[in-house]
């Protein structure tokens, strides 16, 4: 024993990040619901180098310790394991609710989990908030506009959503979530903020999320098939994850209450993205079609005015410049995984 207290003296101590110095007044504490996903990761990061205290609660269903490794420890952070379905007793001032699988491969392995984590998740985060009077943000996603039949799309614009499709569980999961949030807004006069995320990629994605960016970027850099998935001809609009966190941030301190689209209105065929990132990761992949997915929206492409107008916010990073961290960011894990695989 006395060995090891004489080692645990010598231990270097853990070197963190140099974060802001807020005083008591403008420091806040700070809860992110899924903080230790892909978005919710590189919100924390934004919110401790400005030196707020940032508690995450995750349940670990698609995220990951070692998205926030570099604050455990830290005075300012704190990681929570804990499934937002059942109740949260915490003091915080300010909450951006992240919870939810994301992917459409993750959150259709248990639609009936999704569903829950939206609706019951979100009377959680709401009552939670509601108690302490606290600031909150729901992370929505252009998925409420469903397959949509007017491009691009605008906040007004309600939607075409199948209810009882693959994706409903998280499309409808999403508008009752909004509906939620409306709803508490009025009877309790609560302060809240929805952004409607649309497609985000970038580093610290799942490896086997299943999403078109981090497959595309994989098949490439091992020199697999790229799969599209039916003729490519449907679309998407890509926005880079710093730019998203900018834009979350910016919408919780500002004054406007009503739903704000986030996202990159330049708009790709999936055919052209293949190409994209096949010409960008080099080798010698084969870009093929697979049968198309069942319910894939056909256009999406965000009408970002309103989020211009009230938050003075747009993306500013180029595709490519985006594309080429994330790819570095997946040759990284491909590296450590083939070194884990050899020992
Ligand atoms: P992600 O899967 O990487 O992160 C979600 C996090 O929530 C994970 O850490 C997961 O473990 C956690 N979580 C899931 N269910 C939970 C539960 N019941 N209790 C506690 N934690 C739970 O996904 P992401 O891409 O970071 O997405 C974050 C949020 O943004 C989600 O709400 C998603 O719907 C929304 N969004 C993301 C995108 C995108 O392109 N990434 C687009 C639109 C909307
Ligand atoms: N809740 C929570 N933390 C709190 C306050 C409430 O998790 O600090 C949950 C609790 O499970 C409750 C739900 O939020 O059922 C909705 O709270 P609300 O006050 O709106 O309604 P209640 O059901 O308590 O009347
Ligand atoms: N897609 C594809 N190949 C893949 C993964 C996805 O062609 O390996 C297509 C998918 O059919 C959809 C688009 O890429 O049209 C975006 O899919 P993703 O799952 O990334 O996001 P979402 O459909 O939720 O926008």
């Amino acid at each position: 024993l006395e060995e090891k207290i004489i080692s645990l003296e010598e231990r270097v101590p853990k070197t963190y990040p140099e974060v802001n110095f807020l005083n008591y007044l403008q420091r806040k504490r700070i809860l992110i619901t899924g903080g230790a996903g892909f978005v919710g990761s590189h919100l924390v990061d934004k919110l401790m180098l400005q030196g707020h205290e940032v508690i995450v609660v995750d349940n670990f269903y698609t995220g990951r310790k070692l998205n926030v490794e570099q604050w455990l420890g830290h005075e300012n952070f704190e990681l929570i394991h804990h499934d937002i379905v059942n109740p949260l007793y915490i003091e915080v001032d300010e909450i951006y609710h992240l919870a939810s699988p994301a992917s459409p491969p993750h959150y259709m392995h248990n639609p009936v989990k999704t569903i829950k984590t939206n609706t019951l998740g979100t009377i959680n985060v709401l009552g939670l908030a509601r108690r302490l009077n606290a600031k909150v943000l729901i992370a929505s996603t252009s998925e409420v506009y469903g397959d949509p039949d007017i491009h691009p799309q605008p906040e007004t614009y309600w939607g075409h959503v199948n209810p009882i499709g693959p994706r409903a569980c998280y499309d409808e999961g999403k508008r009752v979530s909004e509906s939620l949030t409306y709803a508490y807004a009025k009877q309790e006069n609560m302060q809240v903020r929805v952004a409607r995320i649309f497609n985000t990629y970038g580093p610290r994605m799942h490896m086997n999320d299943g999403r078109v960016v981090s497959n595309f970027i994989l098949q490439a850099l091992q020199e697999d098939v790229i799969s599209v998935y039916g003729s490519g001809d449907q679309t998407r609009s890509f926005q880079y994850i710093s730019d998203l966190v900018e834009g979350l941030v910016t919408l919780m301190n500002c004054n406007y209450s009503q739903p704000v689209n986030l996202g990159n209105p330049i708009e790709h065929t999936i055919n052209e993205f293949a190409t994209i990132i096949k010409t960008l990761v080099g080798g010698n992949s084969k870009i093929i079609h697979v049968s198309e997915v069942e319910d894939d929206p056909q256009r999406r492409k965000p009408d970002i005015s309103r989020a211009k107008k009230y938050l003075n916010w747009e993306p500013k990073v180029d595709l490519n410049e985006g594309l080429k961290k994330t790819v570095e960011y997946f040759r990284q894990e491909l590296k450590k995984l083939k070194y884990t695989s050899r020992r």
